[in-house]
């Protein structure tokens, strides 16, 4: 089979990867031609606004599918008319406008953050007034890892805020005091059928995702319900295709959602070696029409993102079961450049794989570059 695949990052990569043993050959459309998907498949280099090259790209494919959510609607809606795309175009619609999405969310009467739109200085100084101190404000599109968002703690910086989001379309949300984050991976199949995995509980750190834990340690049966319920309406809603990733903040034993990525999920990498079917082959079994793998989990995992430098691949290893993934990026402050996943058979024995990682990494060092040439970020997987 010949699965098309919208960006060639690291995402995209482990897609790829996931497809060999299954005999799916994968086709990735990239701007940047020195991207980490290259390695595991064919490649063709271009702008996601040129039919031609649309054309070029979705030739002989039987799926095209994404693995980030800042896709050109029109580029999936064009591909969409020619071959079948998953997950659906409307699903890019709601997840690449916060605003759009939190109310999604809330029709769908899911809990959400208090939020309004903010489109004038006016709006963020109402804004203020009815949600209070501190609040978040956070432009409508194309924020991610932290970027586009200004915590405003009181009015001294509210003029700082407005001045950075420069006009740009935003909302303002409550700020939550959460217990923690908590995320959700979700797949759907072709006839319905859908499977969650545990729900992983997340640390970030400047917005960026830093650890992942699965299963989530203390998850009521209560507290999983309400994360799957909002899978099954939201999946329902799009009839979505392919794994979703939803994440939620816990307050008090209840979840308000934060935000929805349609697509395989930085939360969701430990599935490769932690889950019976990780969450890259489960969506493409999900979107090639065939039938889902296990989402249970084989013992309890963490990863931990490699972020800005790696540590020595050597020290890493010898870690009873630390599973090292490597994307093959020019390092760079804040960029991900890879990932670990220690595997354990109780959470004790979980912190103390990952105590050691801590020291490893205290002493990291940044590896030489892979590619001759700086790359950029492809896109906003996280
Ligand atoms: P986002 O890009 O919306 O996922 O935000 C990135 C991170 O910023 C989240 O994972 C939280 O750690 C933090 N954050 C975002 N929105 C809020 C909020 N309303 N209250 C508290 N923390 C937030």
């Amino acid at each position: 089979m010949n699965v098309g695949i919208l960006g060639g990052g690291q995402l995209g990569r482990m897609l790829g990867w996931s497809g060999i043993p299954l005999g799916i050959r994968c086709r990735f459309l990239e701007p940047d031609p020195e991207s980490p998907a290259q390695t595991v498949g064919e490649w063709v280099s271009g702008s996601y606004h040129d039919p031609e090259i649309l054309g070029r790209f979705s030739h002989g494919l039987d799926v095209v599918t994404y693995e980030f959510e800042n896709v050109p609607v029109e580029a999936a809606e064009f591909l969409a008319n020619r071959r079948p795309l998953y997950p659906p175009p409307d699903a890019l619609k709601v997840s690449q406008d916060r605003w759009i999405e939190k109310q999604f969310a809330r029709d769908l009467l899911i809990d959400v953050p208090a939020f309004v739109s903010v489109g004038s200085r006016d709006d963020l100084d109402r804004g203020l007034k009815m949600l209070g101190y501190p609040a978040v404000l956070k432009t409508r599109r194309f924020g991610y890892d932290g970027r586009g968002q200004w915590l405003i703690r009181s009015d001294s910086e509210v003029d700082a805020a407005w001045s950075a989001l420069n006009q740009t379309p935003a909302i303002l949300e409550a700020f939550v005091p959460f217990d923690r984050e908590l995320s959700l991976l979700a797949v759907r199949s072709q006839q319905g059928t859908v499977r969650c995995y545990s729900l992983v509980q997340n640390l970030h750190e400047g917005g960026i995702l830093r650890q992942s834990i699965a299963p989530a340690p203390n998850v009521s049966p209560s507290l999983a319900k309400q994360a799957e319920d909002a899978a099954h309406a939201i999946m329902g809603r799009l009839s979505y295709v392919g794994v979703l990733a939803i994440e939620f903040f816990e307050v008090g034993g209840r979840l308000l959602f934060n935000e929805m990525a349609p697509r395989v999920h930085n939360s969701g990498h430990w599935s490769i070696e932690g889950a019976v079917t990780s969450q890259f082959e489960n969506h493409l079994r999900a979107i090639l029409g065939w039938e889902l793998g296990e989402t249970g989990n084989r013992g309890v995992a963490a990863m931990v993102n490699l972020i800005g430098t790696v540590p020595r691949v050597d020290e890493v290893l010898r870690i009873p079961h630390a599973h090292l993934h490597w994307y093959g990026k020019t390092p760079r402050p804040r960029r991900k450049l890879g990932h670990i996943t220690v595997i354990a058979k109780d959470q004790v024995e979980l912190q103390q794989r990952l105590g050691r990682l801590r020291e490893i990494a205290a002493s990291p060092r940044v590896p030489e570059p892979r590619h001759g040439a700086e790359i950029e970020n492809t896109g906003t997987a996280s």
